[in-house]
């Protein structure tokens, strides 16, 4: 495994554990050339010091994509050098290069009503659209939310998003955004969660359904979303190349603990039958299942993939960042080295089952792309 900082997939997993600052420099043209923050889902930023905007994800060297977590003490800060370049450097050592997404040429423009198209979707992971269907939460309302998710806490904070997407907005931004920016390559839905999980679960497929006349084929999609209650549903997830049902923890004391809401509406038995009736429908290796690294001892989770493996489903996971307004935004982030174990166990998964994780080259939360690509082998 390649784990010196010549790897930009090591850059990158550092960068997720340990967060990263900026000079005011490096932001200057954060929200006019280049793309601000918006935080439409969740948010791992700390308060931001001095700064007025900064943006949601950075490139590495090789195109990576890395989310960014803003924390003011990190070793890591993104500098603009003289030559007008911006370079990442950890404890004042120049590691390497990285630009900012540029900021999309569909922001700001209207689409009726009074909506402008990053009201309704957003850049997302650099080269994908992002469609959050709703930016609020059944387990939010009745108080039993998943203990690392700042949905609500983001909302609360965050005005330039509408809560719920009206299905002709969907299209019209959906449309705009794909005439406008050749650069998008997925379109990422995400689900709202609906006390009626059936309900929630239909209305992103309506969605999905709505854009397909004009969605170019080259244009690959990512579908993340609850289970539904009545698993004849999940037949509709044929009509999306990469659907995710997010089990979260593996471990069943630990995920009653984290994700009350989900542990007590839907329960774990009922995630796994969902997963296994999804490896039916859509055959091995297409449907995944996503974890939180870090909440969990790693052997704990590590088996849960393998597990998931055997049933066909791909097991992929994010790096925990502490969001404010969350039960855990004081607990840390898992070191690299326990990451590594787990890289190392997915990249075992994948090349023996022939798995793909969704969204490789625009997946900026986790390593599970770069796994595939190769970034970690011998
Ligand atoms: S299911 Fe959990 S992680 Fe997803 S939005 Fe609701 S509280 Fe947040």
């Amino acid at each position: 495994m390649k784990v010196g900082l010549s790897n930009p997939a090591l850059i990158k997993l550092h960068l997720l554990v340990d967060g990263v600052t900026f000079d005011s420099d490096a932001v200057a043209q954060v929200g006019t050339s280049d793309a601000e923050r918006h935080t439409v889902y969740n948010n791992g930023d700390q308060p931001l010091r001095g700064l007025a905007a900064i943006p949601a994800e950075l490139l590495l060297p090789d195109d990576i994509v890395a989310a960014v977590r803003y924390r003011a003490n990190s070793p890591w800060k993104v500098v603009r050098r003289a030559d007008g370049e911006l370079e990442v450097q950890r404890d004042g050592e120049p590691i390497c290069k990285v630009k900012i997404p540029h900021r999309p040429p569909y922001y700001g423009v209207g689409i009726g009503n009074g909506v402008v198209v990053d009201e309704v979707v957003t850049q997302y992971s650099g080269y994908a659209l992002g469609i959050f269907m709703r930016r609020t939460c059944h387990y939010w309302q009745v108080g039993v939310p998943c203990k690392f998710c700042s949905i609500e806490p983001t909302r609360r904070t965050y005005d330039g998003a509408l809560d719920r997407l009206p299905l002709p907005a969907v299209v019209a931004a959906v449309r705009t955004a794909l005439e406008l920016d050749p650069s998008i390559r997925y379109l990422e839905w995400c689900g709202g969660n609906d006390e009626d999980l059936d309900a929630g679960f239909m209305e992103v497929i309506d969605a999905v359904r709505a854009v397909a006349p004009f969605r170019p084929p080259h244009i690959s999609q990512h579908l993340l979303l609850m289970p539904p209650f009545d698993h004849k549903l999940i037949s509709h997830l044929e009509l999306v190349e990469e659907p995710t049902f997010s089990l979260e923890i593996w471990d069943a004391d630990l995920f009653d603990v984290v994700c009350p809401g989900k542990s007590g509406q839907y329960g774990r038995d009922r995630f796994l039958a969902a997963l296994a009736r999804g490896v039916e429908v859509l055959g091995r290796g297409r449907l995944s299942c996503n974890f939180v690294a870090g909440l969990e001892p790693m052997d704990s989770l590590i088996a849960g993939c393998q597990t998931l493996a055997k049933m066909g489903v791909v097991p992929t996971a994010a790096v925990f960042h502490p969001d404010p307004g969350t039960a855990y935004a004081k607990r840390p982030p898992p070191p690299v080295e326990e990451m590594l174990e787990l890289v190392a166990a997915l990249r075992t998964i994948y090349r023996r089952e022939g798995f793909r994780p969704w969204m490789v080259g625009s997946r900026r939360a986790s390593v599970d792309g770069e796994i595939y690509q190769g970034y970690f082998d011998a």
